[in-house]
């Protein structure tokens, strides 16, 4: 019975943070079955572990395996520190770079406005996916958030949901509405991140058309950037053309809450 709590821990830590379960089972093996206070000092070794290999020794070691983690800057930032303690924070160092290169240039016509990042990929083995979403599993993957605005018009760095996800920017009642073409089809996964926002936050913002259109141009300008999904709905309502902005399919999730960009 025990043993199978441990496995359950393992396999979660592994889902959620890839290095984890290892840690957890390094951590098990260290302490003695003897010692008094096990669990407690079983705890206290995997947290300190933990720490350990995610921000000093995972860092230096995934650019040997071709991923690093990427790079905050002044306006490059997690949407928590979620992603950053979970390893959910690496990509190819292609990736890295355009990512800081639209920052900048995001930045200079939107003095103050970040790029708010969210899942990317882990840092190491190819085809190892980082769920929920099955093609993070390359480095060359990334969900940044759409930008919001203010009562008043201006941009803010604020986001409306607590892990970043699921607070959708819906279909207007005279737009297409890929999300119920896709539910009628049977891919009732479409529409499931509304389960994992976490709660909302900051309910006074709103979707800002103008900054988000802003920011999909800088990204699409990147030559290293091969594709960007976003729902069909916004890409209508934002006027964007441009070839490498896709659909993604009714197998992945909706992309009104996010946009997904990679590598080519
Ligand atoms: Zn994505």
């Amino acid at each position: 019975m025990k043993n199978l709590l441990h496995i359950v821990i393992i396999l979660i830590l592994t889902v959620l943070t890839q290095i984890g379960g290892l840690v957890y089972l390094i951590a098990l093996l260290l302490i003695k079955k003897s010692v008094n206070q096990r669990r407690l000092k079983g705890i206290c070794v995997f947290v300190f572990l933990y720490l350990l290999v995610t921000f000093l020794i995972v860092p230096f070691v995934a650019p040997i395996f071709g991923r690093e983690r990427i790079k905050e800057t002044e306006f490059v930032q997690a949407h928590s520190f979620f992603f950053k303690l979970a390893n959910r924070n690496y990509v190819k160092s292609e990736l890295n770079n355009a990512i800081e290169e639209i920052a900048k240039g995001f930045e200079k016509q939107n003095a103050g406005i970040k790029i708010v990042y969210l899942d990317a990929n882990f840092p190491f083995i190819d085809q190892f996916p980082l769920l929920p979403h099955l093609s993070h599993n390359d480095g060359k993957k990334i969900d940044i958030s759409l930008i919001y605005e203010n009562p008043n018009g201006k941009l803010t760095n604020k986001k409306p949901s607590t892990s970043g996800y699921g607070v959708y920017e819906d279909p207007k009642p005279s737009e297409y509405d890929q999300v119920s073409v896709c539910q009628s089809k049977g891919n009732w996964q479409y529409d499931f991140p509304k389960y994992l926002t976490f709660g909302r936050i900051n309910k006074d913002i709103k979707f800002s058309e103008r900054g988000t259109r802003n920011l999909i141009n800088l990204i699409v300008k990147q030559p290293e950037i091969g594709k960007l999904f976003i729902e069909p709905h916004l890409k209508t309502r934002l006027n964007l053309t441009n070839n490498k902005i896709r659909f993604h399919g009714c197998r992945a999730v909706r992309h009104d809450d996010h946009i997904h960009l990679q590598l080519k």
